[in-house]
């Protein structure tokens, strides 16, 4: 099996194409090449179909901060150490600051670390990985742009069938769209900008920073190559001020961050990354017995807390734990497909919340007084961490024993 691309691989394609699979996946990119991956490594003939035709094809907006919540995943499917070899950086406790004080991570406070490597080598890398699968059939240069019932036809007019169809085709999903798939789409009301810089220093604590500047946010880590992302998340009603000169408005605005990055002696090596709008959009992952949706065509979030990728694993880690023994065996495929959406609750629950927070409004008190406890209480901090890096569910942090003692926290903290 591998990567079949250009003129090699259309002789190939013609005969693969012939043929039925067990599953069809749409789209090679994270979500698309992890569950292809899996599913070969449990001994199913996967066609992966991308519509880009080099393998080297990746997406280009994308911070690729990989939440510490997709360590374990990342490392039971054995990407962990192949991304650290192409030089990936992981951060270990992001600082974060607010109005009340920084909130410092404690040397071991036991939330995993995160993970970035760029989307120019991921990408590449994770087809690499999938292509070398037996079992699975890259094919690039392959759009998807009709459906059957159990089937694809792609852009050359071949129909393929398999059992299941995997849109994993990203926030626009074609798969979604033709398969009538309805959208619930909610606003954001932060544009964010970035920028990768050689030589900055971080003057914050932890390996990485985040500001919570209400309603702004901005953020400062490491990435592969020694590089430094720093980034801005403004509310839209600062738009004005980025349309003239975008990036003397975002110099400015990393100028003014406390304890910000220092980048006197450091060198800017990419233009400015980002986008004025990114609605959130969200769809059935299981809208048709014989079609499931993973990664961004399922949710496709606030790209705000940078949870994407990490739920492109993650879905699709779900997607082939609760279907490929079923493909392989002939067993209910229904059944397995609802303990898939069952195991996707977990990203709805986040998507709820981070809907809420991109529409970029003040804290609340209780959000307020949560942030304020952690800057003096590890055992809040480390909650609010693990939360951040959703690691565990939403209710490490949003339950009644943190609410009391965050509370408590902030009543002894007053002045008498
Ligand atoms: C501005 C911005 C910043 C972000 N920053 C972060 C971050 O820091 N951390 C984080 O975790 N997430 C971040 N995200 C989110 C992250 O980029 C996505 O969640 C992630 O790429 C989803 O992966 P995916 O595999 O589901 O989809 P995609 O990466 O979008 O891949 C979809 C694939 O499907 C292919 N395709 C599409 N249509 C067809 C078709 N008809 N036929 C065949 N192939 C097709 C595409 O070419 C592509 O390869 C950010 C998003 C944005 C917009």
């Amino acid at each position: 099996m591998g990567t079949h691309h250009g003129c090699q691989r259309h002789a190939l394609g013609r005969t693969l194409l012939s043929m039925d699979y067990d599953v069809i996946i749409v789209g090679a990119s994270i979500a698309g090449c992890t569950a292809a991956t899996e599913y070969g490594r449990a001994g199913l003939r996967v066609a992966l179909l991308e519509r880009h035709r080099s393998p080297q094809a990746h997406k280009t907006l994308c911070g690729h901060f990989i939440l510490g919540g997709t360590h374990e995943v990342l490392r039971r499917l054995g990407f962990w150490q192949p991304m650290l070899d192409r030089g990936a950086a992981v951060t270990t406790g992001l600082g974060v600051w607010t109005d009340a004080g920084w909130i410092v991570p404690a040397p071991g406070h036991g939330v995993p670390p995160a993970i970035s490597l760029r989307r120019s080598k991921l990408d590449p890398l994770l087809r690499e990985i999938a292509a070398g699968t037996p079992g699975v059939d890259l094919l690039m240069g392959h759009r998807v742009t009709g459906l059957v019932e159990s089937g694809v036809v792609t852009d050359a007019g071949r129909t393929l069938r398999a059992r299941l169809v995997v849109g994993a085709d990203g926030h626009h999903s074609a798969v979604a769209r033709l398969a009538g798939v309805p959208e619930d789409v909610a606003p954001n009301e932060r544009f964010l900008f970035w920028a990768y810089y050689e030589g900055a220093e971080m003057t914050g604590p932890g390996d990485g920073q985040v500001w919570q500047l209400d309603p702004d946010i901005a953020v400062c880590v490491q990435v592969d190559d020694g590089l430094t992302l720093v980034g801005v998340f403004p509310a839209k009603e600062r738009l004005a001020e980025f349309a003239d000169d975008r990036l003397a408005a975002f110099d400015r605005f990393v100028a003014r961050l406390p304890g910000g990055p220092s980048l006197s002696g450091a060198r800017r090596v990419s233009n400015l990354v980002g986008t004025t709008d990114y609605p959130c959009v969200r769809r059935d992952p299981v809208p048709r017995p014989w079609l499931a949706l993973i990664g961004d065509a399922a949710t496709a979030s606030d790209p705000v807390p940078a949870v994407g990728c990490g739920w492109a694993f993650r879905s699709a880690e779900w997607l082939t734990d609760a279907t490929a023994g079923p493909l392989r065996d002939g067993g209910d495929l229904g059944r397995a497909l609802r303990r898939y959406r069952r195991a996707h609750q977990f990203i709805d629950k986040y998507d709820d919340i981070g809907r809420q927070d991109a529409l970029a409004t003040p804290p609340n008190a209780l959000q307020r007084a949560i942030r304020a406890a952690a800057v003096s209480d590890p055992w809040i901090a480390r909650r609010l961490a693990a939360f951040g890096m959703r690691a565990e569910a939403p209710s490490v942090l949003l339950n009644p024993k943190v609410v009391a003692r965050a509370l408590l926290t902030r009543r002894a903290a007053r002045p008498a």
